[in-house]
């Protein structure tokens, strides 16, 4: 049984989906007005981690990511720029998208734009209007938080302490200074939309609440979004889709916690960040998945050089042994051997530590004990059944790769340049050769490859390769 902590409960509770089998997740993507951090990089892997293990546990899960291509960040860099916001948002969202595939993060089913559901984010500003909770103040449009009556459940904060707290802004169109904006009053040299109270933009917050109830529905099973996203984003978020729909918006939130570098959160404005470009020329895409996969995803993390190298080292340990399995299954060395292997247990182990607010620091170390577990056993000289071997190696294809992505898979179709593709000529070729039962040649290409190192793992679906 899965249990999510859920920051609006503050209470670990069991998951249980909308439509049974089926789970509607949304995450806060990013605003597109540079390179993201490997601080953002954390959210979004965790985020994917957990949409993995939800797929790996059997649900169909529909996973949307938002992009923010209408900001004042944005806006700022196109003037300082001197080119187009919308010009400044393409070339960002291209280069996100670019990033987010090198680090291995699964493809979201839909990637909204801010832009691209003015309509329907002016609807529902138009129903906040009509229940009394927004009003139009010359064009610019606020929403109300004493109108609605659950403001703060999700931070905790309440209206006295904000205004208690807050130091005296003066904003004379507002009721109150933490009225917030649902659609900003067109101003000279910002891009704009016509809407029913003039010429102008949506704010942050009510472009999340419009793409999700439009792509999840108007209450959804899970959202997800870094610590800081909590006041006011979310908190903002929830009020005003409540306010609009009167359902509940979501039904669990997730928070991840900060990557922080000496101990400061990472973030643009202190200028302590790397960005995932400059990151990914250094270390593989696989030793910051694996970094990240050893803190629980609610933890602060500290960012340093060692702890990085530490974590290359250590997974040098189960992407030797999977490329020991695969070699072992595709040259054949196989026999009749079957020893015992509690196999159901480390499926058990590593399920149990998932469910339990996906705990993935738990579920690595039971790879690692696995991973010296199967060691032990295959470097003993036996020769196992092929049956055995690739039981061990379904094991690891499930967990450190469909769930983790933290080893590599050599996959022979994935081009990534002139030797890849070669290979892969070569492959079809080999193909070719065994269909037409020319075995003679079949073994010549495998055996030419294996002299330069290339070994050929085939399994039911296809050939892949490593290279010694
Ligand atoms: P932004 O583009 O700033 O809206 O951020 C995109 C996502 O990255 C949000 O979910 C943020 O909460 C998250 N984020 C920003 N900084 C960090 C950090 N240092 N550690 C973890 N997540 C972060
Ligand atoms: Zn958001």
């Amino acid at each position: 049984m899965l249990r999510i902590y859920n920051t609006l409960t503050r209470s670990k509770d069991e998951f249980k989906p909308i439509t049974p089998g089926e789970v509607t997740m949304y995450t806060c993507g990013p605003t597109v007005y540079d390179y993201f951090h490997i601080g953002n990089a954390r959210s979004f892997i965790m985020s994917d981690m957990i949409r993995r293990y939800l797929l790996y546990s059997g649900y169909k899960v529909k996973y949307v990511m938002n992009i923010t291509d209408i900001d004042d960040k944005i806006i700022k860099r196109a003037n300082e720029e001197g080119i187009d916001a919308r010009q400044v948002a393409e070339n960002y969202t291209r280069a996100f998208l670019e990033d987010i595939e090198k680090i291995k993060i699964k493809k979201a089913d839909v990637y909204p734009k801010a832009t691209d559901h003015i309509h329907d984010i002016i609807s529902m500003i138009a129903r906040l209007i009509d229940n009394g909770i927004a009003y139009n103040a010359d064009g610019d449009v606020f929403y109300e938080i004493s109108k609605f009556n659950g403001y703060g459940k999700l931070s905790g904060k309440n209206t006295e302490d904000l205004e208690a707290g807050a130091r005296v802004e003066v904003n004379e169109i507002k009721n109150n200074p933490f009225d917030f904006a649902l659609w900003k009053k067109h101003k000279e040299g910002e891009p704009y939309w016509e809407s029913p109270w003039g010429n102008g933009r949506p704010g942050w917050h009510i472009e999340c609440s419009a793409m999700g109830c439009k792509h999840l529905g108007e209450t959804f099973d899970i959202h997800s979004g870094g610590t800081d996203l909590i006041f006011p984003h979310h908190e903002n978020e929830i009020a005003q889709s409540e306010g609009a729909t009167g359902k509940q918006f979501v039904n669990y939130w997730i928070h991840f916690g900060f990557l922080n570098i000496d101990n400061e959160k990472m973030s643009k404005s202190l200028g302590n960040f790397f960005t995932l470009r400059d990151f990914i020329k250094k270390y593989d895409a696989e030793t910051l998945r694996y970094f990240y996969a050893q803190t629980h995803y609610a933890s602060p993390l500290n960012f340093t050089d060692e702890a990085l190298s530490a974590s290359a080292k250590g997974l040098e340990r189960i992407q030797n042994l999977y490329d020991k399995l695969n070699e072992m299954i595709s040259s054949g060395d196989t026999g009749t051997e079957e020893p015992a292997f509690d196999l159901a247990g480390y499926y058990t182990s590593f399920n149990e530590s998932m469910d339990d607010d996906f705990n993935t620091p738990k579920a690595v170390a039971v790879i690692f004990d696995f991973a010296k577990d199967a060691n032990r056993i295959i470097h003993s000289g036996a020769k196992f059944t092929r049956g055995f071997l690739e039981s061990l190696k379904e094991f690891m294809d499930k967990t450190a790769v469909g769930v983790f992505e933290i080893i590599k898979v050599h996959d022979a179709g994935a081009g990534r340049d002139l030797a890849d593709d070669l290979i892969g000529i070569l492959i079809k070729v080999r193909q070719e050769a065994k269909i037409s039962k020319n075995y003679a040649l079949a073994d010549l290409i495998r055996n030419e490859l294996n002299a330069l190192g290339v070994i050929l793992q085939d399994s039911k679906e296809k050939t892949t390769y490593k290279i010694h």
